[in-house]
């Protein structure tokens, strides 16, 4: 078993990651949520509908983290910064799949990953690793009079927007050539997520697109991520690499 720590663990994200853990071989070490969230104390595998799991929920992750091998972190980006610094420090590698991140973080994950092995992934499902593939394959083999726009699609508790996926989808059709991206945005009752990349040309439409109808895929792929993660040596990981998927191009 892998022992990690689950940060964000009061959140939608969290929950999930917390009930999936046992099946994906992974123990859990510690749950960090918000110093301010009313789940501080409980038990996390109540908290998460599972059965109990004798951790309960803390706002400490210096204090957590020497005990765990890998750090996931699904949380909020205004404290993604200083959760890569503590990780880094430590030396304890990182799967962080918090979405919404200021570009100047890049700089912090560089320097991280000279310290540990570090995964960013603003989607941790198998469909959509796969689907960036493809969708950068279209963009390199249509022409550029095709448009493109990429509409989303999330429950009305979503922070972000356009997504952290939609951003990730759209760099891989910008590719070298810098083609233009438009995005649209819904966001409304409990849509897990939805991404449509849509190449709109004159009589014809490819349409390249992912439903997600269980979160449990985001945190299944995030769990087997940091199972693969553990005792990596530093660098940047992709889901790619984890998942062992081979350019389509
Ligand atoms: P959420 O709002 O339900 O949960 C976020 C949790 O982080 C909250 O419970 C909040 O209290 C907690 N938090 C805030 N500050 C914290 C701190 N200092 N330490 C620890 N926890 C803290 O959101 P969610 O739907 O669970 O999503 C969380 C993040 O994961 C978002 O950025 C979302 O976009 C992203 N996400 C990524 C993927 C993926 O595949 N990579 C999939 C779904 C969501």
């Amino acid at each position: 078993m892998t022992r990690v720590v689950i940060v964000g663990g009061a959140g939608r994200m969290g929950r999930s990651l917390v009930a999936c853990a046992r099946d994906a071989g992974v123990e859990v070490g510690a749950v960090i949520a918000s110093p301010h969230s009313a789940t501080l104390g409980q038990d996390a595998g109540e908290m998460a509908g599972v059965r109990r799991l004798g951790v309960p929920i803390t706002a400490d992750l210096g204090a957590a983290i020497p005990g765990a091998q890998v750090v996931i972190d699904f949380s909020r980006p205004n404290v993604a910064r200083d959760h890569v610094d503590q990780c880094a420090l430590a030396r304890i590698p990182l799967v962080l799949g918090t979405t919404g991140l200021d570009a100047g973080i890049e700089t912090d994950f560089e320097r991280a990953a000279t310290r540990i092995a570090l995964l960013v992934a603003a989607n941790t499902s198998l469909g959509v690793t796969l689907l960036a593939d493809l969708v950068a394959r279209a963009a390199r083999a249509l022409p550029d009079r095709f448009d493109v726009t990429i509409v989303e699609a999330h429950h009305r508790g979503k922070k972000d927007a356009p997504s952290g996926t939609a951003l990730a989808l759209g760099r891989a059709v910008e590719g070298p050539a810098k083609r233009a991206v438009d995005y649209a945005v819904v966001r409304g009752g409990d849509i897990v997520g939805e991404h449509d990349v849509r190449f709109i040309g004159e009589g014809e439409e490819l349409n390249l697109a992912h439903r997600a109808t269980d979160r449990a895929i985001f945190a299944r792929g995030a769990l087997r991520a940091a199972v693969w993660l553990a005792g990596r040596p530093p660098g940047r990981y992709s889901m790619r690499d984890v998942l062992g998927i081979k350019s389509v191009s």
